[in-house]
């Protein structure tokens, strides 16, 4: 069985809609997964922000403006009356639904509500549409398997009910199940973070497992650094599970930030591919070693980031002192991306900084600190051998225009991070792409 998961933009438009359908059309089982129509889920943030902030006037005017979108969009998408009418009570029934919220006492479990909409109305006008061209396609709903507990995806639960939905769906060509929607142990609708399709889909690839997990969005696969940060950019077509994880976790927008582990533990490939060009060779994430060796593969940056740079006096031959810090970071659920050490200091970055105040307050009781804010991790990834010379000195020769706050090396074979104050991140990373792909770019621009 395979997986195939397509974003926002791959069912943004009732022809990428027709398109995709052509595309999966042959004859092979497979499970897909999809996006809310692109934009959709952003308008949805909009309004459960305006239910809490504004109130219910505000909500009701986003929603009426989402709800226009939909109705010629069914009327592009299908050619049969029964096909429209099935539609149109669909709609009817979610926005519905969406208007249903109260502003006072409105609770997050409301605003989770809200947020699953998008996927579950892309499924199902994808659905009538594959129906209405004959194809043998069922729904699989995500909320009956997805589950996640203490936030993190419950894989047992996924795997047991995962293959009973499917024995009980019945034979199929297709089965379609909604990307980044699941329950929580509260039994409420919750889901997997923004960009969490990507990560459904390799949670259902890795518990089947499937024979291989594709993903189809908008670029020919992962470029060797973040196309919207640099101009010159290209696809590359092998990398590794850690070499994708790391990638990923540190920004590569491309990827969900944590949706390369449940593949990498089945040992599923992920392919990425450009739904707009499917013929291009796209990104294949395997355990395999690359046929052709690369030390530095590629460049993703991660915004947002807080540093924060502990010292203490006694620091000096005494032990215990990162235990001390590790524990208030684990008492308020916070975890810590990059790490740096002197003898007398300790320096680290969080992304996320809702207990940044209570954290610096437990800090201070044994050290000194120091804060900054707006910074960005710059991660250079690739296959990095601690026998061989000159990588870290060529990552830092390419930078040494810009002040860097944080070097760190070594940690995994597959990771070099750098942090900068965020002003410094559009220089950085088009200095380490002229620096570090000088050869490929040469002969790209010379074709
Ligand atoms: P989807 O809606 O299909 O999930 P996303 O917008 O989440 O698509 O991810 C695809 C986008 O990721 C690309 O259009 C590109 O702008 C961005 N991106 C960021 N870094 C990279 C990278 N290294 N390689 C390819 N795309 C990247
Ligand atoms: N629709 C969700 C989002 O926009 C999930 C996804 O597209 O992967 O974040
Ligand atoms: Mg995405």
């Amino acid at each position: 069985m395979r997986v195939l998961k397509f974003g926002g933009t791959s069912v943004g438009k009732p022809e990428r809609m027709q398109h995709i359908a052509q595309l999966i059309n042959d004859g092979v089982e497979k499970i897909v997964v999809l996006s809310a129509v692109s934009g959709t889920t952003n308008s949805l943030v909009e309004i459960h922000t305006a239910y809490k902030k504004e109130g219910k006037k505000a909500a009701h005017q986003l929603i009426d403006k989402l709800e226009a979108k939909y109705h010629p969009f069914i009327k592009d998408l299908y050619s049969e009356n029964a096909s429209i009418k099935k539609a149109t009570a669909l709609i009817k029934e979610k926005f519905d639904l969406l208007r249903s919220f109260k502003s006072k006492k409105f609770r997050e479990a409301d605003a989770k509500t809200i947020l699953a909409q998008g996927e579950l109305i892309s499924t199902h006008l994808f659905l009538y549409y594959v129906q209405e061209i004959g194809l043998n396609a069922t729904l699989i709903p995500a909320l009956d398997f997805m589950k996640t507990t203490d936030g993190e995806p419950d894989l047992k639960f996924i795997a047991k009910k995962l293959r009973k939905t499917l024995v009980k769906s019945g034979k199929h060509q297709l089965y379609i199940t909604q990307g980044y929607i699941c329950m929580n142990e509260d039994e409420e609708i919750d889901n997997l973070r923004r960009g969490g399709s990507d990560y459904t889909a390799t949670l259902i690839g890795g518990a089947l497992p499937a024979t291989e997990i594709q993903i189809w969005t908008d670029i020919d696969g992962m470029h060797n650094t973040d196309p919207r940060v640099v101009k010159d950019t290209f696809p590359i077509h092998e990398l590794s599970f850690d070499e994708a994880a790391e990638l990923a976790y540190f920004g590569a927008k491309i990827l969900h930030p944590s949706c390369v582990l449940p593949a990498q533990k089945s040992g599923v490939p992920v392919k990425l591919l450009n739904t707009m060009e499917p013929t291009a060779k796209g990104t294949v994430i395997s355990e395999i070693v690359t046929s052709t060796p690369q030390r530095v593969k590629a460049i993703a940056a991660k915004d947002g980031i807080t540093a924060i740079k502990i010292k203490s006096s006694r620091m000096l031959n005494a032990y215990g002192f990162l235990k001390k810090i590790f524990e208030v970071f684990e008492d308020y659920q916070t975890s810590i991306d990059m790490l740096t050490t002197s003898e007398v200091a300790v320096s680290l970055t969080i992304d996320d900084d809702t207990n940044l105040k209570a954290i610096t307050k437990a800090l201070r009781a044994f050290s000194r600190i120091e804060i900054d804010k707006n910074q960005t991790i710059i991660c250079v990834a690739g296959e990095f051998k601690h026998t061989e010379a000159g990588v870290a000195a060529k990552v830092i020769n390419t930078l040494k225009e810009i002040p860097l706050r944080m070097i760190s090396s070594g940690g995994s074979r597959s990771n070099i991070s750098i942090l900068v104050d965020s002003k410094y991140k559009v220089d950085a990373m088009n200095a380490l792409n002229e620096g570090l792909f000088a050869d490929i770019l040469k002969k790209k621009r010379t074709k």
